[in-house]
């Protein structure tokens, strides 16, 4: 299919960006990389009057470290956090993670700020986010607010985004030294969407788990802390030698519902499965 007929434009600065984005409301749209956005367009799934093309934005385009926090510029692409020497001192789970975001082409164009606000469920990126605590910068013409990761995703491709906001920075704080951290996921070839994935962090002292924070990403319409499974774990030692809790403890903590193609009960054995997996390589 071909795009529906929009109008195209590419500021040279923030202010004129903001202020087109207000002018328009809803019918507007940022284009970052494009790597969803246009193949949303294509399938009609989005009909926007006008695409503002944010990519001539160069204060947008940083990672800078400043004390305990390390700020990123939403149009960072995948590519640049893979090779950034920054990320990978101080954010090695993003590092590690950014590596299973889609294929080359895909990450040589795609944006940190457009995967976050395009709040695909079985993205890896907005699950490490809300893993590590991070705070998202939104700006408007009415100004700028704050909001934490964990609150900006609503549901499946629905944030707190309002119209006429971009997302100007990302805010995550450097990863703890002492922490040990696990990234994993089930797709069906490496590159594609999540299966199943999970990110996680905890305190492990003599391999017993304590702390423990899980985000799984693919169970359900948004990136989901599992509260109860981290509670589940909590003194548990490593490996786990029992699992046959973790499939319930799972299931309330994401309410995991048939998708096309996957049964919740498959997807709940994999995400216990991976669970383990994940904690025992996290102990090594
Ligand atoms: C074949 C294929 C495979 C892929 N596989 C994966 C994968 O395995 N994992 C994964 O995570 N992603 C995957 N992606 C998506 C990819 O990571 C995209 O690059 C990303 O989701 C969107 O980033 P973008 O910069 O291209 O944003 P765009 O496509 O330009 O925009 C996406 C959305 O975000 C909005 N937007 C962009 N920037 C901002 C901003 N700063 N503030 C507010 N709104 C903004 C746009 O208006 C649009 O709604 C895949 C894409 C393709 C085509």
């Amino acid at each position: 299919m071909k795009a529906p007929n929009f109008s195209y434009v590419k500021p040279k600065d923030l202010v004129e960006v903001l202020a087109l984005l207000e002018q328009h409301g809803g019918s507007a749209m940022p284009l970052a990389g494009g790597q969803s956005l246009l193949a949303m367009l294509n399938l009609r799934l989005l009909t926007p009057d006008l695409l503002v093309d944010i990519g001539d934005l160069n204060e947008l385009k940083n990672v800078a470290v400043e004390q305990d926090t390390v700020r990123i510029g939403p149009l960072v692409r995948h590519v640049e956090l893979l090779r950034s020497p920054l990320i990978k001192q101080h954010l090695p789970l993003l590092s590690k993670a950014i590596a299973h975001v889609g294929h080359v082409a895909i990450r040589n164009r795609g944006t940190i700020g457009g995967s976050l606000a395009n709040a695909d469920p079985a993205a890896e990126l907005p699950a490490c986010v809300v893993a590590l605590g991070g705070t998202l910068l939104l700006e408007s013409r009415s100004g700028r607010r704050e909001v934490v990761a964990s609150e900006f995703f609503k549901g499946l491709m629905e944030t707190d985004l309002r119209p006429g906001e971009l997302i100007v920075e990302v805010r995550l704080p450097k990863q703890s030294t002492t922490k040990r951290w696990g990234f994993s996921e089930i797709s069906r070839r490496h590159g594609d969407f999540a299966v199943v994935g999970l990110v996680a962090l905890a305190d492990i002292v003599e391999g017993q788990v304590s702390n423990a924070d899980l985000v799984y990403f693919g169970c359900a319409d948004r990136p989901k802390q599992a509260m109860g499974v981290s509670a589940g774990l909590q003194g548990c030692r490593l490996p786990l030698s029992k699992i046959e809790w973790l499939p319930d403890a799972i299931q309330h903590d994401l309410t995991i519902l048939d998708s096309p193609g996957w049964k919740a009960k498959t997807k709940l054995h994999i995400a216990a499965v991976l669970t383990k997996r994940l904690l025992h390589t996290m102990n090594a």
